[in-house]
Protein backbone atom coordinates (compact mmCIF):
# COMPACT_ATOMS: atom_id res chain seq x y z
CA UNK A 1 0.00 0.00 0.00
CA UNK A 2 1.26 3.75 -0.90
CA UNK A 3 2.27 6.18 2.08
CA UNK A 4 0.46 8.81 0.50
CA UNK A 5 -1.90 8.85 -2.46
CA UNK A 6 -1.20 11.93 -4.11
CA UNK A 7 2.04 13.11 -4.31
CA UNK A 8 3.19 16.73 -6.18
CA UNK A 9 6.57 17.98 -6.46
CA UNK A 10 8.11 20.64 -8.44
CA UNK A 11 6.04 22.81 -7.09
CA UNK A 12 6.50 26.20 -5.27
CA UNK A 13 3.86 26.38 -2.08
CA UNK A 14 2.70 29.51 -0.51
CA UNK A 15 1.85 27.94 2.82
CA UNK A 16 0.29 30.55 4.62
CA UNK A 17 1.11 29.11 7.65
CA UNK A 18 0.42 32.00 10.39
CA UNK A 19 3.55 30.40 12.12
CA UNK A 20 5.86 31.86 9.66
CA UNK A 21 5.93 35.69 8.33
CA UNK A 22 4.56 36.49 4.80
CA UNK A 23 3.35 33.84 2.06
CA UNK A 24 5.38 31.23 3.74
CA UNK A 25 6.91 30.41 0.59
CA UNK A 26 8.60 26.93 -0.58
CA UNK A 27 10.84 26.64 -3.69
CA UNK A 28 11.41 23.30 -5.42
CA UNK A 29 8.49 21.92 -3.20
CA UNK A 30 6.76 19.00 -2.56
CA UNK A 31 3.40 18.29 -1.07
CA UNK A 32 2.01 14.56 -0.39
CA UNK A 33 -1.77 14.21 0.58
CA UNK A 34 -3.17 11.28 2.50
CA UNK A 35 -6.82 10.70 2.90
CA UNK A 36 -7.75 14.16 2.34
CA UNK A 37 -5.65 15.67 4.15
CA UNK A 38 -1.98 17.38 3.95
CA UNK A 39 0.18 14.83 4.80
CA UNK A 40 3.81 16.04 4.47
CA UNK A 41 4.67 19.44 2.91
CA UNK A 42 8.35 21.14 2.27
CA UNK A 43 11.40 21.30 0.51
CA UNK A 44 11.62 18.35 -2.13
CA UNK A 45 14.97 17.76 -0.91
CA UNK A 46 13.97 17.11 3.27
CA UNK A 47 10.95 14.81 1.32
CA UNK A 48 10.93 11.24 3.38
CA UNK A 49 10.89 8.23 2.25
CA UNK A 50 7.56 6.63 0.79
CA UNK A 51 5.90 5.94 -2.12
CA UNK A 52 2.82 7.75 -3.86
CA UNK A 53 -0.27 6.01 -5.91
CA UNK A 54 0.27 9.11 -7.99
CA UNK A 55 2.80 11.61 -8.54
CA UNK A 56 2.39 14.96 -10.64
CA UNK A 57 5.10 17.20 -11.38
CA UNK A 58 3.23 20.60 -11.25
CA UNK A 59 6.58 22.42 -12.99
CA UNK A 60 7.10 24.69 -11.22
CA UNK A 61 3.28 26.44 -10.05
CA UNK A 62 2.02 27.81 -7.60
CA UNK A 63 -0.18 26.15 -4.80
CA UNK A 64 -1.43 28.33 -2.05
CA UNK A 65 -4.61 27.00 0.14
CA UNK A 66 -7.92 26.98 -2.01
CA UNK A 67 -9.83 29.99 -1.53
CA UNK A 68 -12.62 30.69 1.18
CA UNK A 69 -15.34 33.22 0.58
CA UNK A 70 -16.41 33.68 3.83
CA UNK A 71 -19.30 36.00 3.28
CA UNK A 72 -22.20 35.54 0.14
CA UNK A 73 -26.00 35.12 0.46
CA UNK A 74 -25.54 33.75 -3.15
CA UNK A 75 -29.01 31.82 -2.56
CA UNK A 76 -31.82 34.60 -3.83
CA UNK A 77 -34.72 34.91 -6.37
CA UNK A 78 -34.98 37.20 -9.21
CA UNK A 79 -31.61 39.65 -9.36
CA UNK A 80 -32.02 43.77 -9.30
CA UNK A 81 -30.81 44.91 -12.23
CA UNK A 82 -33.82 46.45 -13.14
CA UNK A 83 -33.69 48.56 -10.42
CA UNK A 84 -30.03 49.11 -11.19
CA UNK A 85 -30.61 50.37 -14.31
CA UNK A 86 -33.21 52.70 -13.28
CA UNK A 87 -31.06 54.45 -10.10
CA UNK A 88 -28.86 54.89 -12.82
CA UNK A 89 -31.30 56.45 -15.12
CA UNK A 90 -31.76 58.74 -12.61
CA UNK A 91 -34.56 57.30 -10.22
CA UNK A 92 -34.13 57.91 -6.69
CA UNK A 93 -33.89 54.99 -3.85
CA UNK A 94 -37.67 56.24 -2.92
CA UNK A 95 -38.94 55.74 -6.12
CA UNK A 96 -37.44 52.63 -6.17
CA UNK A 97 -38.99 52.02 -2.85
CA UNK A 98 -42.48 52.73 -3.78
CA UNK A 99 -42.86 50.93 -6.44
CA UNK A 100 -41.69 47.53 -4.26
CA UNK A 101 -38.24 47.45 -5.76
CA UNK A 102 -35.02 46.89 -2.67
CA UNK A 103 -34.56 44.14 -0.86
CA UNK A 104 -38.74 43.09 -0.42
CA UNK A 105 -38.18 42.70 -3.86
CA UNK A 106 -35.53 40.05 -3.71
CA UNK A 107 -37.63 38.72 -0.61
CA UNK A 108 -40.82 38.23 -2.51
CA UNK A 109 -38.93 36.59 -5.28
CA UNK A 110 -36.99 34.35 -2.82
CA UNK A 111 -40.17 33.24 -1.62
CA UNK A 112 -42.06 32.34 -4.79
CA UNK A 113 -39.45 30.14 -5.89
CA UNK A 114 -39.57 26.86 -5.07
CA UNK A 115 -36.46 24.67 -3.46
CA UNK A 116 -34.54 23.43 -6.81
CA UNK A 117 -35.87 26.85 -8.84
CA UNK A 118 -33.39 28.34 -6.70
CA UNK A 119 -31.19 25.83 -6.65
CA UNK A 120 -30.76 25.87 -10.07
CA UNK A 121 -30.12 29.84 -10.04
CA UNK A 122 -27.68 29.39 -7.34
CA UNK A 123 -25.25 26.46 -8.89
CA UNK A 124 -23.76 28.71 -11.62
CA UNK A 125 -22.87 31.14 -8.68
CA UNK A 126 -20.57 28.05 -6.75
CA UNK A 127 -19.44 26.67 -9.88
CA UNK A 128 -18.41 30.57 -10.97
CA UNK A 129 -16.27 30.85 -7.47
CA UNK A 130 -15.41 26.96 -7.49
CA UNK A 131 -13.66 27.90 -11.60
CA UNK A 132 -11.69 30.80 -9.49
CA UNK A 133 -10.30 28.46 -6.88
CA UNK A 134 -12.60 28.55 -4.27
CA UNK A 135 -13.34 25.36 -2.11
CA UNK A 136 -15.27 26.68 0.89
CA UNK A 137 -18.32 29.14 0.79
CA UNK A 138 -20.63 30.48 3.49
CA UNK A 139 -24.60 30.77 2.40
CA UNK A 140 -26.68 32.78 4.43
CA UNK A 141 -30.77 32.37 4.58
CA UNK A 142 -32.13 35.97 4.99
CA UNK A 143 -34.46 36.17 2.33
CA UNK A 144 -36.92 34.41 3.39
CA UNK A 145 -37.59 35.65 6.28
CA UNK A 146 -40.44 33.25 7.68
CA UNK A 147 -39.94 29.71 9.36
CA UNK A 148 -40.50 27.56 5.92
CA UNK A 149 -38.69 29.93 3.25
CA UNK A 150 -35.43 30.62 6.17
CA UNK A 151 -35.27 26.62 6.30
CA UNK A 152 -35.85 26.26 2.62
CA UNK A 153 -33.14 28.79 1.71
CA UNK A 154 -30.85 26.43 4.24
CA UNK A 155 -31.85 23.62 2.41
CA UNK A 156 -30.71 24.48 -0.79
CA UNK A 157 -27.39 25.77 0.67
CA UNK A 158 -26.95 22.16 1.94
CA UNK A 159 -27.60 20.79 -1.19
CA UNK A 160 -25.42 22.85 -3.12
CA UNK A 161 -22.44 21.36 -0.59
CA UNK A 162 -23.96 17.72 -1.45
CA UNK A 163 -24.52 18.35 -5.51
CA UNK A 164 -20.74 20.13 -5.91
CA UNK A 165 -16.92 19.53 -4.76
CA UNK A 166 -17.55 22.92 -2.83
CA UNK A 167 -17.57 22.48 1.18
CA UNK A 168 -20.58 24.78 1.68
CA UNK A 169 -21.33 26.23 5.41
CA UNK A 170 -24.81 27.70 6.09
CA UNK A 171 -25.45 30.12 8.10
CA UNK A 172 -28.86 31.31 9.24
CA UNK A 173 -29.66 35.18 8.71
CA UNK A 174 -33.22 35.45 9.70
CA UNK A 175 -32.60 38.82 11.13
CA UNK A 176 -31.21 40.61 7.93
CA UNK A 177 -34.43 42.70 7.43
CA UNK A 178 -38.09 43.15 9.39
CA UNK A 179 -40.55 41.00 6.82
CA UNK A 180 -43.02 43.18 5.37
CA UNK A 181 -46.25 41.41 7.67
CA UNK A 182 -44.28 42.75 10.71
CA UNK A 183 -43.96 46.56 9.94
CA UNK A 184 -43.63 48.39 13.14
CA UNK A 185 -43.57 44.66 14.88
CA UNK A 186 -40.07 43.79 14.57
CA UNK A 187 -39.78 42.55 18.32
CA UNK A 188 -42.31 40.12 17.74
CA UNK A 189 -40.63 39.06 14.92
CA UNK A 190 -37.15 38.89 16.68
CA UNK A 191 -39.56 36.24 19.22
CA UNK A 192 -40.77 34.16 16.23
CA UNK A 193 -36.65 34.09 15.27
CA UNK A 194 -35.98 33.46 18.59
CA UNK A 195 -38.54 31.00 19.69
CA UNK A 196 -39.72 29.13 16.78
CA UNK A 197 -37.31 29.30 14.11
CA UNK A 198 -33.28 29.10 15.63
CA UNK A 199 -34.98 25.85 17.17
CA UNK A 200 -36.06 24.77 13.87
CA UNK A 201 -33.09 24.75 12.68
CA UNK A 202 -30.84 23.91 14.86
CA UNK A 203 -33.22 20.53 15.51
CA UNK A 204 -32.48 19.98 11.31
CA UNK A 205 -28.86 20.93 12.07
CA UNK A 206 -29.12 22.96 9.05
CA UNK A 207 -26.67 26.35 9.91
CA UNK A 208 -22.80 26.14 11.24
CA UNK A 209 -23.39 29.94 12.57
CA UNK A 210 -26.21 32.55 13.19
CA UNK A 211 -25.82 36.22 11.83
CA UNK A 212 -27.75 38.91 12.27
CA UNK A 213 -27.92 43.05 11.12
CA UNK A 214 -27.41 45.38 13.44
CA UNK A 215 -28.07 48.97 11.41
CA UNK A 216 -30.67 51.52 11.66
CA UNK A 217 -32.69 50.22 8.86
CA UNK A 218 -32.62 46.70 10.48
CA UNK A 219 -32.28 45.42 14.04
CA UNK A 220 -31.14 47.31 17.05
CA UNK A 221 -28.38 45.66 19.43
CA UNK A 222 -30.93 44.61 22.08
CA UNK A 223 -32.70 42.86 19.18
CA UNK A 224 -29.76 41.10 18.00
CA UNK A 225 -28.50 40.41 21.62
CA UNK A 226 -31.83 38.67 22.23
CA UNK A 227 -31.27 36.59 18.75
CA UNK A 228 -27.31 36.16 19.63
CA UNK A 229 -27.98 34.58 23.34
CA UNK A 230 -30.93 32.19 21.45
CA UNK A 231 -27.90 30.79 19.13
CA UNK A 232 -25.89 30.57 22.31
CA UNK A 233 -28.59 28.32 23.88
CA UNK A 234 -28.27 26.18 20.95
CA UNK A 235 -24.67 25.81 20.57
CA UNK A 236 -24.46 27.90 17.39
CA UNK A 237 -21.91 30.24 17.27
CA UNK A 238 -22.33 34.28 16.07
CA UNK A 239 -21.69 36.61 13.39
CA UNK A 240 -22.62 40.41 12.67
CA UNK A 241 -23.22 42.65 10.22
CA UNK A 242 -21.60 45.88 12.18
CA UNK A 243 -21.23 49.46 11.77
CA UNK A 244 -21.92 49.09 7.71
CA UNK A 245 -24.10 52.47 7.10
CA UNK A 246 -23.51 53.78 11.01
CA UNK A 247 -21.57 53.25 14.36
CA UNK A 248 -24.47 51.21 16.13
CA UNK A 249 -21.74 49.77 18.54
CA UNK A 250 -21.91 46.17 16.14
CA UNK A 251 -18.16 45.69 16.72
CA UNK A 252 -18.88 45.62 20.20
CA UNK A 253 -21.68 43.62 20.20
CA UNK A 254 -19.80 41.39 18.53
CA UNK A 255 -16.90 41.09 20.60
CA UNK A 256 -19.29 40.51 23.43
CA UNK A 257 -20.37 37.55 22.37
CA UNK A 258 -17.16 36.14 21.31
CA UNK A 259 -18.68 36.25 17.56
CA UNK A 260 -16.57 34.39 14.65
CA UNK A 261 -16.41 37.75 12.99
CA UNK A 262 -17.72 40.90 12.48
CA UNK A 263 -18.75 41.85 8.83
CA UNK A 264 -18.45 45.34 6.78
CA UNK A 265 -17.05 47.37 10.33
CA UNK A 266 -16.75 51.19 8.11
CA UNK A 267 -18.11 53.38 10.71
CA UNK A 268 -16.93 50.91 13.62
CA UNK A 269 -15.39 53.39 16.05
CA UNK A 270 -11.70 52.65 18.12
CA UNK A 271 -13.69 51.53 20.65
CA UNK A 272 -15.16 49.06 18.72
CA UNK A 273 -11.75 48.14 16.69
CA UNK A 274 -10.60 47.41 20.63
CA UNK A 275 -13.07 45.64 21.54
CA UNK A 276 -12.87 43.24 18.87
CA UNK A 277 -8.81 42.44 19.06
CA UNK A 278 -9.48 41.33 22.18
CA UNK A 279 -12.41 38.85 21.40
CA UNK A 280 -10.73 36.95 18.20
CA UNK A 281 -13.47 37.96 16.12
CA UNK A 282 -12.24 38.23 12.31
CA UNK A 283 -12.95 41.37 10.33
CA UNK A 284 -14.71 40.46 7.12
CA UNK A 285 -14.01 43.24 4.77
CA UNK A 286 -16.51 43.65 2.05
CA UNK A 287 -15.19 45.72 -0.44
CA UNK A 288 -17.86 45.02 -3.29
CA UNK A 289 -20.55 46.57 -0.89
CA UNK A 290 -18.55 49.65 -0.38
CA UNK A 291 -18.24 49.73 -4.08
CA UNK A 292 -21.88 49.06 -5.02
CA UNK A 293 -23.35 51.64 -2.59
CA UNK A 294 -20.85 54.48 -3.53
CA UNK A 295 -20.20 54.38 0.37
CA UNK A 296 -16.84 57.00 1.17
CA UNK A 297 -16.35 56.19 4.53
CA UNK A 298 -13.89 53.12 4.73
CA UNK A 299 -13.40 50.22 7.28
CA UNK A 300 -10.74 51.93 9.87
CA UNK A 301 -8.25 48.97 8.46
CA UNK A 302 -5.06 50.78 9.78
CA UNK A 303 -6.36 50.33 13.38
CA UNK A 304 -7.79 46.62 12.67
CA UNK A 305 -3.93 46.03 12.20
CA UNK A 306 -2.38 47.78 15.03
CA UNK A 307 -4.39 46.13 17.34
CA UNK A 308 -3.58 42.96 16.13
CA UNK A 309 -7.74 42.11 14.57
CA UNK A 310 -7.07 39.22 12.00
CA UNK A 311 -8.60 40.76 8.65
CA UNK A 312 -10.68 38.37 5.63
CA UNK A 313 -12.31 39.42 2.41
CA UNK A 314 -15.23 38.34 1.03
CA UNK A 315 -17.12 38.55 -2.02
CA UNK A 316 -20.89 39.38 -0.28
CA UNK A 317 -22.30 38.30 -3.04
CA UNK A 318 -26.08 39.26 -3.15
CA UNK A 319 -28.44 41.07 -5.61
CA UNK A 320 -28.81 44.40 -3.95
CA UNK A 321 -25.40 45.38 -2.81
CA UNK A 322 -22.79 43.14 -3.74
CA UNK A 323 -23.62 42.06 -7.19
CA UNK A 324 -20.43 39.91 -7.42
CA UNK A 325 -19.99 36.33 -7.93
CA UNK A 326 -16.12 36.70 -7.54
CA UNK A 327 -14.07 36.07 -4.48
CA UNK A 328 -10.81 37.35 -6.92
CA UNK A 329 -12.32 40.95 -8.04
CA UNK A 330 -13.09 41.03 -4.05
CA UNK A 331 -9.46 40.82 -3.06
CA UNK A 332 -8.49 42.84 -6.36
CA UNK A 333 -10.94 45.71 -4.59
CA UNK A 334 -9.74 45.33 -1.41
CA UNK A 335 -6.38 45.96 -2.23
CA UNK A 336 -7.50 48.95 -4.14
CA UNK A 337 -10.23 50.64 -2.30
CA UNK A 338 -8.83 49.73 1.48
CA UNK A 339 -5.11 49.69 0.53
CA UNK A 340 -4.80 45.73 1.72
CA UNK A 341 -1.77 44.30 0.59
CA UNK A 342 -1.39 41.74 -1.57
CA UNK A 343 -0.38 39.37 1.37
CA UNK A 344 -3.23 40.30 3.58
CA UNK A 345 -5.76 40.04 0.28
CA UNK A 346 -4.91 36.23 -0.06
CA UNK A 347 -4.75 35.40 4.29
CA UNK A 348 -7.96 37.40 4.49
CA UNK A 349 -9.51 35.10 1.41
CA UNK A 350 -7.65 31.56 2.81
CA UNK A 351 -6.27 31.52 6.71
CA UNK A 352 -8.66 34.38 8.19
CA UNK A 353 -11.73 33.46 5.96
CA UNK A 354 -11.09 30.05 7.64
CA UNK A 355 -11.03 31.41 11.12
CA UNK A 356 -14.04 33.30 10.34
CA UNK A 357 -15.99 30.62 9.68
CA UNK A 358 -14.53 28.55 12.84
CA UNK A 359 -12.39 26.29 10.66
CA UNK A 360 -8.51 27.40 11.57
CA UNK A 361 -7.98 23.98 12.68
CA UNK A 362 -9.41 22.64 9.61
CA UNK A 363 -8.25 24.22 6.22
CA UNK A 364 -6.66 27.77 5.12
CA UNK A 365 -3.87 27.07 5.42
CA UNK A 366 -1.16 24.55 3.47
CA UNK A 367 0.43 22.55 6.89
CA UNK A 368 0.38 18.76 7.91
CA UNK A 369 -3.25 17.49 8.76
CA UNK A 370 -5.07 20.25 6.82
CA UNK A 371 -7.47 19.50 4.70
CA UNK A 372 -5.42 19.17 0.75
CA UNK A 373 -8.02 22.02 -0.42
CA UNK A 374 -5.31 23.37 -2.85
CA UNK A 375 -5.87 25.55 -5.67
CA UNK A 376 -2.51 25.59 -8.15
CA UNK A 377 -2.01 28.86 -9.99
CA UNK A 378 0.13 29.79 -13.33
CA UNK A 379 1.57 33.21 -11.84
CA UNK A 380 4.96 34.02 -10.98
CA UNK A 381 4.12 34.87 -7.25
CA UNK A 382 1.16 34.96 -5.55
CA UNK A 383 1.06 38.66 -5.03
CA UNK A 384 -0.57 38.67 -8.51
CA UNK A 385 -3.78 37.43 -6.83
CA UNK A 386 -4.60 40.55 -5.78
CA UNK A 387 -3.26 42.13 -8.69
CA UNK A 388 -4.34 41.28 -11.97
CA UNK A 389 -7.91 42.84 -12.77
CA UNK A 390 -10.31 40.33 -14.49
CA UNK A 391 -7.82 38.03 -15.22
CA UNK A 392 -7.68 34.62 -14.33
CA UNK A 393 -4.61 32.38 -13.33
CA UNK A 394 -6.01 29.36 -12.06
CA UNK A 395 -3.91 26.37 -13.84
CA UNK A 396 -6.50 23.17 -12.53
ZN1 LIG B 1 -23.86 40.41 3.87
Amino acid sequence: MADWDLLLTNARVATMAASVPGYGEVEDAALAISGGRIAWVGRREELPQGEAAKTLSLEGRWLTPALIDCHTHLVFGGDRSGEFEQRLEGASYEDIARAGGGIMSTVRATREMSADELFAAALPRVQALAAEGVATIEIKSGYGLDVDNEIKMLDVARRLGEASAIAIRTTLLAAHTVPAEYRDKADDYIDLVCDELLPEVAARGLADAVDAYCESIAFTAPQVTKVFRAAKRLGLPVKLHADQLSDGGGAELAARFSALSADHLEYTSSAGVKAMAGSGAVAVLLPGAFLTLGETRKPPVDELRQQGVPLAVASDCNPGTSPICSLRNAMMLASRLFRLTPLECLAGTTREAARALGLADDRGTLEVGKRADIAVWDVEHPRELAYWIGTPQLAE
